[in-house]
């Protein structure tokens, strides 16, 4: 049997490792903005967060967000990841 590799990252808020696709990838784009990437394929530097917004609170809070994207957050940055986030949680529900 041949082993898969799969991708494993740390969650920035629990510090937990898990398969990279069960995470959710936020993006500091090139431009400067700081998005939730639904996708994981937006360019720039990346972060990953638990499909959780307590992981992504805590992230902000501890600053491992900012320290990840070697950005500062705004509070509108960090209003707008968090509405992203729910939005997104929201979706995935059935
Ligand atoms: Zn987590």
């Amino acid at each position: 049997m041949k082993k898969k590799h799969i991708p494993v990252r740390t969650c920035i808020g629990c510090r937990e490792t898990s398969a990279k696709r069960a995470l959710i990838r936020i993006v500091r784009t090139p431009a400067g903005e700081v998005l939730v990437d639904p996708t994981g394929k937006k360019s720039g530097r990346g972060a990953y967060v638990c499909p959780s917004s307590e992981c992504l609170k805590t992230g902000i809070v501890e600053k491992r967000l900012e320290q990840a994207l070697k950005c500062q957050l705004g509070p509108g940055d960090v209003e707008s990841l968090l509405c992203q986030l729910a939005q997104m949680l929201r979706k995935e529900q059935p």
